[in-house]
């Protein structure tokens, strides 16, 4: 989940799992930042942050809530652990990370409207490292509202098809085409990622989106296994993947399964749950408490920096309610088989099953679930969450029902979904 008050910026980009490391080709090249800081008062602040090399650029601000976007190639974030976490002047706090391969994003979380002033880059001079500059100006809503307008700023957009580009020229080698896999897909979709770290309610080092991101590797290997189905990941990095490209992965692998993997939280004084609770769709949320968890985990779009309104269907209206209406059917039967394996092995939340408005949620040709797998909020939660043998009891669990799951599909519909 997403603790919408907390804005710690990651402690270091190392990924939870050796398998994470599955960077793109010339990260070895890419910028490093080193430090970051924040100078000024609330009507003048100015952000600093030191680099090894000159980047491009592009920055452009948002509103509701109040934003500053700085999009850069691939940067190699080294800074002070903590840092972000605490803002100055205008800046309430900001955060950043890899959102893409060959581009990163540092978000500015802003205490009222204000313009950018001036950004540059400083290129090295007098003992200085090279630095990006930027300077927000107090204004009022209105002037905030002009100043939204798109500006003539280096853009970022050739550096990064530079960094794809290269990516595919290291990909190239063409290997001859192989026959089709026709096996059925199960997608698995490790919640978060990149500049969005999920909820941090654990401490700085176990943050969510790390954590999933293991139990999703862990996953995976344990599905694979069978030889039975293709395993597709939405992420096998620290990468932010924005909601509705997530459902995309579902439904452009026309998937069997899609399955995102959470971590839940409450804040202090909201009592002490645990155990793991397994969510589908609904358009009404089953409790309070489903609706809160719904709530943050769709501000992942607005972490990202930019929110993305629902995404037409491509599904013609007319089957749409039809086909909806047999998905979620599949979505409760595998729901209630996963609860079924889980509960031998995991302890499962007092009312493991539930629905509410979860945007990954949404194929309407995908049978789809989302696992909180626990409270990193709860002490003896977490203490499972970061440990490999919970971890691969829970993996095991998880990989019988789906099995038991496809089995019964395959069984009534043949292959091929
Ligand atoms: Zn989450």
């Amino acid at each position: 989940m997403v603790a919408p008050s907390s804005a710690q910026a990651p402690a270091s980009q190392a990924p939870a799992s050796p398998a994470a490391i599955a960077s793109p080709a010339g990260v070895s090249d890419s910028p490093i930042a080193s430090d970051a800081r924040l100078a000024g008062d609330a009507k003048q602040t100015r952000f600093i942050l030191d680099l090894d090399k000159a980047v491009q650029f592009r920055a452009f601000a948002l509103a509701d809530p109040y934003r500053v976007i700085v999009d850069l190639p691939q940067v190699n974030f080294q800074l002070p652990a903590g840092v972000g976490g605490a803002g100055r002047g205008l800046v309430k706090a900001f955060r950043y990370g890899v959102v893409m391969p060959g581009g990163s994003r540092i978000v500015f979380e802003l205490t009222g409207p204000a313009r950018i002033a001036k950004s540059y880059v400083l290129e090295a001079a007098n003992g200085q490292p090279p630095r990006l500059v930027l300077e927000f100006e107090e204004v009022d809503r209105t002037a905030f509202v002009q100043s939204l307008a798109p500006e003539n700023r280096p853009e970022l957009r050739p550096a990064i098809a530079e960094a794809n580009a290269a990516v595919a020229r290291a990909d190239a080698p063409a290997a001859p085409p192989s026959p089709p896999d026709k096996r059925p897909v199960i997608v698995i979709d490790p919640g978060h990622g990149g500049v969005d770290n999920g909820t941090e309610a654990g401490g700085a080092d176990v943050m969510e989106k790390n954590l999933v991101l293991s139990f999703g590797l862990a996953l995976r290997d344990r599905i694979e296994k069978s030889g039975k189905y293709r395993v597709v990941m939405t992420r096998t990095d620290d990468t932010f993947i924005a909601l509705p490209d997530r459902v995309k992965v579902a439904r452009s692998e026309a998937a069997a399964l899609f399955i995102s993997i959470h971590a839940d939280a409450l804040a202090r004084g909201e009592g002490d749950a645990r155990g793991a609770t397994i969510y589908t769709l609904s358009d009404k949320a089953t409790d309070s408490d489903a609706e809160r968890l719904a709530d943050a985990e769709n501000k992942s779009d607005a972490i990202g920096g930019v929110s993305l309104a629902d995404e037409p269907t491509e599904v013609a209206d007319i089957l749409i309610d039809l086909v909806q209406r047999e998905t979620k059917t599949f979505s409760n039967r595998f729901a209630r088989m996963l609860m079924g394996e889980m509960k031998n092995t995991v302890r499962m939340h007092k009312h493991p099953l539930k629905s509410a408005g979860f945007r990954v949620l949404k194929a309407p040709d995908v049978p789809s679930v989302l696992v909180e797998l626990g409270y990193v909020s709860n002490k003896a939660d977490l203490e499972h969450l970061v440990s490999e043998n919970w971890r691969s009891r829970t993996v095991g669990s998880m990989a019988q029902a789906i099995d038991a799951f496809l089995a019964k599909r395959l069984a009534t519909t043949g292959p091929g979904k």
